[in-house]
């Protein structure tokens, strides 16, 4: 049976699918030097590959987009029991979504990576 709890720990500390060892990022992108995280080709571990195709990542823009809004949801409800304006709320909603950008970014592709390919990793 597969434990949720391991399968979000492997998403989190982006693990490679099949074997749950390798590392999928060899670079966790640096918003100030406007470097995006930079993925293994292959797993090091299994030599499972992670991009199947050109353009298999295009869906994971979806998966962070809806992970965007849903942590603006949070930090707006958050925000809204401290401070009073609005202008001030959206200013910080949107250094913070700066701030969460390169996370996103992995953790989008991790989720996506899970979706279409951890299903049968057992196999
Ligand atoms: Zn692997």
């Amino acid at each position: 049976m597969t434990s949720y709890i391991a399968l979000l720990k492997n998403i989190l500390n982006e693990k490679c699918p099949k074997c749950e060892q390798g590392k999928v990022f060899a670079t966790s992108g640096n918003l100030l030097l406007l470097r995006i995280p930079k993925m293994h080709e292959n797993c090091s571990t299994c030599n499972h590959k992670f991009e199947k195709e050109p353009g298999y990542f295009f869906g994971s823009m979806f998966v962070s987009y809806a992970l965007a809004v849903g942590e603006m949801i949070v930090l707006f409800l958050l925000l809204n029991l401290f401070v009073s304006s609005y202008i001030t709320i959206i200013i910080l909603i949107g250094i913070a979504s700066l701030i969460v950008s390169t996370f996103n970014f992995r953790c989008s592709r991790m989720i996506w990576i899970y979706i279409f390919d951890g299903m049968n990793r057992k196999l």
